[in-house]
């Protein structure tokens, strides 16, 4: 099966590198999937759980976002963060994803909050600690 090699980059380390069959993310553009031989590009990424397929079998990496590079040899995702499931603190998630629900919630009923909500912040840190719980293999809504 042809392979395309993978290099996930986090400001602090190489977070995972192999060769991989096809890599599906979720771009600025929406959901794409990366082939070996795929035509150059670069594109954003968003908060979600990475799928990696290597001879069958996938595995999910949480990127919090960032941009990836495509060469028809190399992909590399230069992330804010990433995390391989073993690294990641699912209790922390589990943290930071109710602090955002509840920064949401007071936002959305109009409550006066000392600093005011960010919503926009607020819905990116939910899209983060979603991804890390997802590539958990937690289950939310
Ligand atoms: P928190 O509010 O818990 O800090 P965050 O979404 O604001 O979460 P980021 O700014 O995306 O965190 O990441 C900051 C650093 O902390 C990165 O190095 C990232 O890999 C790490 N990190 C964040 N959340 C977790 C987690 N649940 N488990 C392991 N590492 C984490």
């Amino acid at each position: 099966m042809a392979t395309i090699k993978l290099e996930i980059v986090s400001p602090d380390k190489v977070v995972y590198t192999a060769d991989i069959n096809m890599l599906i993310v979720r771009s600025t553009a929406g959901e794409l999937g990366i082939l070996p031989k795929h035509a150059p590009m670069v594109t954003g990424l968003i908060p979600h759980a990475m799928r990696v397929k290597i001879d069958g079998t996938e595995s999910l990496i949480a990127v919090a976002g960032g941009f990836m590079e495509v060469q028809p040899e190399k992909i590399t995702v230069l992330a804010s963060a990433a995390e391989l499931p073993v690294e990641i603190d699912v209790l922390r998630a589990q943290k930071a994803y109710d602090r955002a629900r509840e920064r949401l919630e007071a936002f959305k009923s109009g409550r006066q909050t000392d600093p005011p909500i960010d919503n926009k912040r607020a819905e990116i840190a939910l899209q983060r600690a979603m991804a890390r719980l997802r590539a958990c293999g937690k289950s939310i809504e």
